[in-house]
């Protein structure tokens, strides 16, 4: 399996700025064909980028669409429109759960359309801190990627990318924790046993599981020899280009 290395880069960069990265990303890459690298800009940065962006090199991802291909849906943007820009789509991260409402129902729809439209969903799931404190991980996981993975047929579950991200390690607004390898690898085999126990040992091992929260240069390595772990979920590390590919440079290192 490949490994995955994916920068969210969230509500940042303009248009300009984004293009600047992805050709300085683009001149520092070498054709890697065991890490799949995926950046994820905003929405309004996907067209442009899709047309500078090298696929052989790297992927594009969407940090979220909306479900229904098209309609009166004023302000949203479909897996439809963005079929043939994105190859991935982040779907379930815990901001779109958490600021803006986001249901297991509303994450399931997302996946379906993600899967109809030939993007591949990276469904994140993830405890909070209160969630963890009550001794409701395990709940909490299963609900989310049980929820997520409803209307995923057997034979799409090769499309589908899997993302843990514990909420209370996740950097965005305040400095987090950091999550232990052996918690990471706790969670990271429950994920494993839920897709084996829904869709057998066969395809559920095809499935790329990733790991997410406060990951930069200095922790990947550790975070990327985690049993079951395949790739990382970068948000404020990706956007420090050098910081990107030195995690890069980290996930070449330990594959090799
Ligand atoms: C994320 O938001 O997906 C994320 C992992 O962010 P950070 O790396 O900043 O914790």
């Amino acid at each position: 399996m490949k490994t995955y290395i994916v920068g969210n880069w969230k509500l940042n960069f303009t248009v300009g700025e984004a293009s600047i990265y992805l050709h300085k990303l683009l001149k520092a890459l070498p054709n890697y064909r065991d890490i799949e690298v995926v950046v994820a800009p905003s929405t309004i940065a996907l067209q442009p980028l899709s047309l500078q962006v090298d696929r052989h090199k790297m992927k594009l991802a969407a940090q979220n669409a909306f479900y229904r291909d098209y309609g009166a849906f004023t302000g949203e943007t479909s897996f439809l429109q963005l079929r043939g820009v994105a190859d991935y789509a982040i779907v379930g991260h815990s901001e779109r759960r958490y600021i803006f409402g986001e249901d297991d129902k509303t994450t399931q729809k997302k996946v379906a359309a993600a899967i109809r439209n030939k993007i591949t969903p990276i469904l994140c799931v993830g405890e909070t801190e209160s969630e963890r404190a009550f001794g409701e991980t395990v709940d909490v996981i299963s609900d989310q990627l049980i929820g997520g993975l409803t209307d995923v047929a057997d034979d799409d579950l090769d499309k589908v990318v899997i993302a843990y991200e514990p909420v209370w390690a996740i950097s965005s607004t305040k400095a987090a924790k950091l999550a232990a390898p052996d918690e990471v690898a706790e969670a990271v085999a429950l994920i494993r046993k839920i897709l084996v126990d829904t869709y057998g040992e066969k395809s559920a091992k095809e499935v790329p599981i990733l790991f997410g929260g406060s990951v930069n240069p200095s922790n990947a390595g550790a975070y990327l020899t985690v049993p079951g772990v395949n790739g990382l979920l970068i948000g404020g590390s990706s956007l420090i280009l050098s910081e990107f590919t030195d995690i890069i440079e980290v996930a070449k290192r330990v594959k090799s």
